[in-house]
């Protein structure tokens, strides 16, 4: 039984080794039982189901509560050869009831279904009549009321139990805290599962948090391009309208960038969910309506332009980078602002007293998290009853250790002054009064004569702000709950004002000075190498393209990686590469073996890119046809007509001589590049169009021949 499972997980997932947990848990759901599985994103829950529910006899049924997620992972599984469907509101009726047909017949590995689909009687029904290997719940954290992710009709799957008593259920969720966990245990009715928890540690993140000094969008745009130039990325906005400003700054600074958020009608919204999967390096701007249920691996860092409102939010959108492992940066920008909004949120939050108390809590400690000065996973471990022995060393309180100092004596000032003016004004106010400031306001209310007035001089505006920030962060002033944004002071400040505890606050460092680590995560590719992660990536995105899936299906980067690292030449030598099963072996290794024999015969005998396009293009006149010429230089064919193309371009070669089209074929197929021009020029939909009449080869030439921007 255990060797089944090795078995797959080499042949079909192309892995060598399980990870943490996911031997045992795997053992527990084939030999019949239940499990709860609490693991971070990028842990690799999926396998966790994906693996018995190919070797248990039947089919895996996985209840996933998003539709997008479901396509993917079903696409993912074909191309691994697993036979995989999902049945969801997508579907067209005749398909739908085709894979029906197939669950009835136990032709399927495994079957993703939404939980409202599930739950009807009908669909009980049927699967009262199908041969069935499991019950995988996945994203089980939203049967919980408390949660963001609430859905009503995960509480119904307690039935499921009652219906297949003897089939086993395993749940999963990469939510950590204790509550979350004991509501799915009870809801689900799995007091009798095994509970498997990981570490929630995601040691690839690297954690940064910066006070914004009025500069944050500058700062955004340093950090994208010092460190994440080409890269997939989040951007998380509170508002609609700073979403929209930040994708056009962006866009103007020459990124590429798209909006989210659901002010966008949902055809938009899709469309550029859709793009930020498929294609490289593009940044998405999003308020958090965007996130759950993107599993795109390759995220390399998530930005925050305000502050989550709780430890569990923060965790779980900078859990979006980097689910593939490798290098990624969570980066997060936050001011005085920012504090004071959230707090008079929260004040005038309709929740009833019980709710507000628990948001007040989570936002005090996220509060406490940003002005920490010791590491921040440490602390964020600990927040989740996890543990971390040592220090990272890859968050910027390890990489650049803040200083603190003595500011005692300064929050006495600042909190007397909130005193004397009475708790009715807010910190610009108080700082002027600090600061002595010349102003009619002051002299109106009187406190050009009070003593606060003007003690503040020592320091400047931006320190005071600084200042005030942290108090209210360590909750030693609340805001008021009419809305202005007066401070009040708090319990916990009186110890301070007495002067019975001393108070350290951080040092604010200028942020030029801020770290540079984390550049480029797969910047780790060694220069010479470059060349050859790019081929790479281009073929592997014109194989996405024929499939219609996006790259990382494909391969992931991890696997790219270790193309360039281990340059492998023979089939033999591919197949070890973690990531190659037997089907993509058999689908793949021959494209990206090319890719790699042309680069190591071109770095031996280095030749401009226009010399190689010469060199085709003398033989192409001297009568060779593409793939003759493809035979006689070792190279793909698919790079032949590269070059023929570009020639083609340059006016070097006429298209008539290249393809083998009638004049009346050309016009056609020109003209459906001009109907498709919204597609960017992509060749796969006018492949589609065309019914594969014409191959890739004749339509890139084609194409050529036209203007058409890429
Ligand atoms: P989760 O659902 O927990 O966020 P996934 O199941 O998507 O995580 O897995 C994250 C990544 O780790 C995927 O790319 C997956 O293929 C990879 N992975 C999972 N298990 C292993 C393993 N044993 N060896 C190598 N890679 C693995
Ligand atoms: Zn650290």
């Amino acid at each position: 039984m255990t060797d089944k499972a090795l078995q797959i997980l080499n042949s079909t997932f192309g892995y060598s080794e399980f990870r943490q947990h996911q031997r045992d848990i795997i053992d527990q759901v084939i030999s019949g039982k239940d499990a709860v599985v609490l693991m971070p994103t990028g842990g690799g829950k999926s396998l966790c189901y994906q693996i018995p529910a190919i070797a248990r006899e039947g089919v895996g049924i996985i209840i996933s509560p998003l539709i997008a997620l479901m396509q993917d992972q079903v696409a993912a599984l074909q191309q691994l050869g697993v036979n995989a469907a999902f049945l969801n509101s997508t579907l067209d009726e005749v398909t739908a009831s085709n894979i029906e047909q197939q669950l009835l017949l136990g032709e399927l590995d495994m079957l993703y279904v939404a939980p409202e689909r599930l739950m009807t009687s009908r669909f009980l029904n049927l699967l009262e009549r199908a041969p069935i290997a499991l019950f995988a719940i996945d994203e089980a954290h939203c049967v919980s009321q408390w949660g963001h992710d609430f859905r009503p009709e995960y509480i119904q799957l307690s039935v499921l139990h009652e219906h297949f008593p003897h089939i086993p259920r395993i749940a999963l969720t990469a939510t950590a805290d204790k509550p979350t966990r004991k509501e799915i245990i009870q809801r689900l009715a799995l007091e009798n599962a095994e509970l498997f928890v990981s570490s929630f540690d995601r040691p690839n993140i690297c954690y940064r948090i910066t006070q914004n000094q009025g500069n944050a969008r500058d700062e955004l745009l340093r950090f994208i391009l010092n460190e994440h130039e080409k890269d997939a990325g989040i951007v998380y906005c509170m508002s609609r309208k700073k979403v929209e400003q930040t994708a056009e700054w962006l866009n103007s600074k020459g990124l590429s960038a798209l909006p989210y958020h659901a002010g966008l009608s949902a055809q938009i919204r899709q469309q550029h969910q859709h793009r930020f999967l498929t294609e490289d390096g593009l940044i998405i701007v999003a308020t958090i309506a965007f996130g759950m249920g993107i599993d795109k691996p390759d995220v390399r860092f998530v930005a925050h332009l305000n502050l989550p409102k709780s430890i569990e939010a923060y965790y779980q959108e900078t859990g979006r980078a980097g689910r593939d492992g490798l290098p990624s940066t969570a980066w997060m920008m936050y001011g005085l602002q920012d504090v004071i909004m959230l707090k008079q949120m929260m004040e005038t939050s309709e929740a009833d007293e019980a709710h507000k108390r628990v948001e007040h809590h989570k936002l005090q400690s996220m509060l406490g998290f940003t002005e920490i000065t010791s590491c921040r996973r440490q602390a964020l471990l600990k927040y989740f009853d996890d543990h971390l022995e040592e220090p990272c060393g890859n968050c910027d309180t390890c990489l650049t250790p803040v200083e603190t100092w003595d500011a005692t004596v300064v929050a006495q000032k600042a909190l007397s002054c909130v005193y004397k003016t009475n708790q009715r004004f807010g910190v610009a106010y108080l700082i002027d009064v600090l600061l002595g400031k010349d102003m009619d306001r002051i002299r109106q209310f009187g406190h050009d004569q009070i003593s606060v007035y003007g003690i503040g001089k020592e320091l400047d505006k931006k320190q005071w702000s600084s200042i005030f920030r942290q108090l209210i962060a360590r909750n030693l002033l609340s805001v008021d709950i009419e809305g202005h944004g007066n401070l009040r002071l708090t319990e916990e400040c009186r110890p301070v004002l007495r002067g019975e505890q001393s108070l350290y606050l951080r040092k604010e460092t200028k942020q030029a000075k801020s770290t540079q680590r984390g550049r480029k995560a797969y910047n780790t590719v060694k220069a010479g190498d470059s060349a050859l992660w790019e081929a790479l990536r281009i073929c592997r995105k014109s194989l996405a393209n024929e499939a219609d899936v996006p790259p990382y299906v494909i391969f992931h980067d991890a696997t790219l990686m270790e193309m360039v690292e281990r340059q492998p030449q023979t089939r033999d030598q591919f197949s070890k590469l973690s990531g190659v099963g037997e089907k993509k072996l058999e689908a793949y290794a021959e494209q990206f073996l090319a890719v790699i024999n042309d680069h190591i015969n071109t770095s031996a005998n280095p030749k401009s890119s226009s010399e190689t396009v010469d060199e085709t293009l003398q033989l192409f006149r001297a009568g060779m046809k593409a793939d003759e010429i493809a035979a006689h230089r070792k190279l793909q064919v698919t790079t032949i007509y590269n070059h023929l193309s570009q020639c083609i371009e340059m006016g070097q070669l006429e298209l008539q001589h290249v393809v083998d089209l009638s004049e009346n074929e050309i016009i056609v197929i020109q003209k459906a590049f001009l109907n498709f021009a919204n597609e960017g020029g992509k060749l796969k939909p006018i492949y589609d169009a065309f019914e594969g009449a014409f191959d890739y080869g004749t339509l890139q030439c084609v194409r050529a021949s036209i203007n058409i921007p890429i």
